[in-house]
């Protein structure tokens, strides 16, 4: 953990502004004006959401990666907006724009240049998009210490888990336990998965999110990556990590101590918590999602996860075992198959197995520079469709 800025208000860039994650960042900022400046907007191109957000926060500093829209929000802005274009111009805003805070929720290994540019400058991250980390998390998080930035999860189990953290100290950590609904899936047969259609995926029993990571929950790819995610950001040994199925979503994760004791985080299924959290870091203050309520009788469930019909759990164990490279080519080929079946051209079933075959393909490299990683994805990505 690094230093952490506690300028007010607190400026703040948001990558994935027109996003699930994003829009609900938003919402946090505006409950709390005169805390929380919003000084930069990024998204791809959903340039005509990206500008009525830009004029609603008088934002000064925009950036738009797909360059088919430019002149459009150039015009619907006013004149002293500066607009950043391309994927370049994500990471020349993030270089260039006076900030203390990056919310990082682009969605895909897409999110990880402009993260880094963030984590090289030393600002504070709180951080969404978990694939930088599956990708490249050897990487960024010795460069957040050597930097000084703090990297806050915004993923609700891990925002758990570093939260309960604070209990105890690193090396008295036993076990950490990632909740996971168990997506919309958690009670069907393997073959009836194999078969499952893209309304059936996209409806996801308790969270509401953008549409990569809702089928990610439904594979369970989602769990897979945070088993790299966590590995990476708490360093704790793969095997200190378990998934239990938790259908309510209310426990949002939890850790063992030595002794025995297990702190836990709870809350309303409602990313505004965590994201709140990593804004306002170190300080909690008052919240705009539900509370908890317990006037009406509730129970809380656990088991254990099933790796037969849920594979990509195990490629995930596996993955984060392997290191090196493995991350980035199972996020990659999890990510064009994911597209690929959100297309139409192969079923539900085949994603996580497309995702094995590739990672079974890939010679690992131990430890990757960023240039060999981004070469790695590349790789997998083009594997995917030789797979099909
Ligand atoms: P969405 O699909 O809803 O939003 C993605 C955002 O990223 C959009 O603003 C999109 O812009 C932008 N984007 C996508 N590709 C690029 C690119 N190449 N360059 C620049 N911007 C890009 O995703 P979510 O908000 O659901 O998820 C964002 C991240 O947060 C993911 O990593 C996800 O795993 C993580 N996360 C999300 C949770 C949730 O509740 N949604 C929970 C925990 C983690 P545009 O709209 O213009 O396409
Ligand atoms: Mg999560």
């Amino acid at each position: 953990m690094g230093r952490y800025s506690r300028t007010m208000p607190k400026r703040i860039i948001i990558l994935g502004s027109t996003g699930s994650i994003g829009r609900s960042a938003l919402e946090v900022v505006a409950a709390r004006p005169n805390e929380l400046k919003i000084v930069g907007l990024a998204a791809r191109n959903r340039w005509e959401d990206l500008a009525q957000q830009a004029k609603q926060f008088a934002v000064p500093r925009i950036a738009l990666a797909d360059l088919t829209h430019l002149d459009a929000i150039k015009g619907a802005l006013p004149p002293q907006t500066r607009v950043f274009a391309g994927n370049d111009g994500l990471v020349e805003l993030v270089a260039s724009t006076e900030a203390d805070f990056v919310l990082a929720a682009i969605v895909g290994a897409a999110g990880l240049p402009p993260t880094l540019a963030a984590v090289e400058r030393g600002l504070d991250v709180g951080l969404a998009n978990k694939e930088s980390l599956v990708v490249a998390g050897a990487i960024l998080m010795p460069l957040a210490r050597e930097r000084g930035g703090a990297l806050i999860p915004v993923d609700s189990e891990h925002s758990a888990v570093f939260q309960a953290m604070a209990c105890g100290r690193a090396e008295e950590v036993r076990r950490i336990y990632l909740t996971t609904s168990g997506g919309p899936f958690r009670t069907w047969s393997r073959e009836r998965i194999a078969r499952a259609g893209l309304k059936e995926a996209l409806n996801h029993p308790t969270w509401s999110m953008g549409p990569k990571i809702t089928i990610d929950s439904a594979t369970m790819m989602n769990k897979a990556l945070e088993i790299i995610e966590a590995h990476h950001l708490f360093d704790v040994e793969v095997d200190q990590i378990e998934v239990l199925v938790h259908p309510e979503s209310i426990v949002h994760s939890m850790v063992e101590f030595k002794d025995g004791s297990v702190i836990a985080q709870l809350g309303t299924p409602d990313m505004k918590t965590p994201i709140q959290y990593a804004m306002t870091f170190p300080r909690r203050v008052s919240g705009i999602s539900e509370p908890l309520s317990w006037s009406k009788a509730r129970s809380l469930s656990f088991e254990p996860p099933d790796m037969e019909r849920f594979p990509a759990l195990r490629l995930g164990f596996e993955a984060a075992r392997m290191g090196g490279s493995a991350g980035a080519v199972l996020n990659a080929a999890n990510e064009v198959a994911v597209q690929r079946f959100r297309d139409g051209r192969i079923a539900f079933g085949r994603i996580s197995e497309i995702a094995e075959d590739v990672l079974q393909r890939h010679t690992r490299m131990a430890q990757p520079t960023l240039a060999e990683l981004f070469e790695a994805d590349a790789w997998a990505r083009n594997e995917v469709d030789g797979c099909l």
